[in-house]
């Protein structure tokens, strides 16, 4: 039987330290501070900048929601995080993507402080990343790396391969486990004979953007499967597709109207040896991974 590697718990027990952290910071009079920036009030948008609130206060970090008008212009985004870049009490800014189509998103993102860039993606953080030398890692990217280790799974001299090149997650992926000693095949939607490469991964990584497209075929029996996808099922034929006569996700879909399904068929699951489920796998990771970075900061700007 494969081993569901629960991002439930192993975000709870990332929090637990986080906030230990905080405790001890707090004895010395330092309270971490993210701003959160909202812009395009899409609800998945709204969803998750609401959780990442939820998780500062669950953890005594102080947060600022700044919700900025839709027809914001980039000079007055740019403008908004040029105070938050100077703000004593700001240790992380958060800028939730997608934003509107008039904003230039690059020319935003690289202009938050690489200090309080908790989100990982500003140039200077992804040199120091591939440099090795201590950076603020991308959340999602970190959030996988710690599952494999806290569930004790080796990563050295095993063969990762990792579907997805994107910088917010298959590259940074890949660069995390080429430090951590594997060896790293990086696969994309160019690559020749996709599934010959991931039926030779110990560890497959999947950071595609497409429901279930890793096919039982493509996996090695006894891999590790890393599912960091999340794709919304909202039709019956595509429910079908993966879940029939599953009476549990039934429910929840005949509840809601619709379904959550990563970038891995979870009929390939049962061949692994262990897999992190979706929901309740990686993405569960992602803004514990936040928090640790908004701590992390906090304490690299204070040189404690
Ligand atoms: P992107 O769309 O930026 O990147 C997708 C990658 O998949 C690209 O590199 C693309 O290749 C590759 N790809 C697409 N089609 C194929 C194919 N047919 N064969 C091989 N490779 C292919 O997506 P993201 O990296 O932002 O996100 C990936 C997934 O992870 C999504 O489902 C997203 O929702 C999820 N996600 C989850 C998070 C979490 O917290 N759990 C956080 C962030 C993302 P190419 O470069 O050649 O186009």
């Amino acid at each position: 039987m494969a081993r569901v590697l629960d991002g439930a718990a192993l975000a709870a027990a990332i929090k637990q330290e986080v906030g230990e952290e905080v405790r001890r910071l707090a004895a010395r009079g330092v309270k971490p501070g993210l701003a959160a920036v909202l812009v395009d009030r899409v609800a998945a948008s709204e969803i998750y900048v609401r959780n990442k609130v939820q998780a500062c206060a669950e953890l005594e970090l102080s947060s600022d929601l700044i919700t900025p008008p839709r027809e914001i212009t980039t000079e007055q985004l740019l403008n908004l995080v040029a105070e938050l870049n100077a703000r004593d009490d700001i240790d992380g800014i958060l800028i939730q993507l997608p934003l509107p189509p008039q904003v230039d998103s690059k020319r935003l993102l690289d202009a938050i402080d690489p200090a309080k860039d908790v989100d990982g993606f500003h140039p200077v953080n992804s040199g120091r990343l591939l440099a090795g030398r201590p950076a603020l890692a991308p959340c999602t990217p970190a959030g996988v790396i710690e599952i494999l280790k806290r569930s004790n799974i080796p990563i050295a001299g095993r063969h990762a391969v990792v579907v997805g090149r994107s910088d917010i997650v298959g590259k940074p992926v890949a660069i995390l486990l080429l430090h951590e000693n594997a060896t790293v095949t990086i696969c994309h939607s160019k690559t020749r004979d996709l599934p010959a490469i991931t039926r030779q991964a110990d560890i497959l990584v999947a950071a595609i953007g497409r429901p279930g497209f890793i096919a039982p075929e493509m996996v090695k029996p006894g891999a590790t499967l890393v599912d960091v996808g999340i794709n919304r099922l909202s039709t019956r034929e595509e429910f079908d597709r993966f879940f029939k006569g599953d009476a549990k996700r039934e429910a929840a879909f005949q509840k809601r109207g619709s379904t959550i399904v990563g970038d891995i068929d979870p009929k390939a699951f049962e061949l692994a040896s262990a897999y992190t489920p979706v929901p309740g796998g990686v993405g569960l990771l992602t803004i514990a991974m936040l928090m640790a970075n908004t701590v992390r900061a906090a304490k690299l700007r204070r040189g404690l």
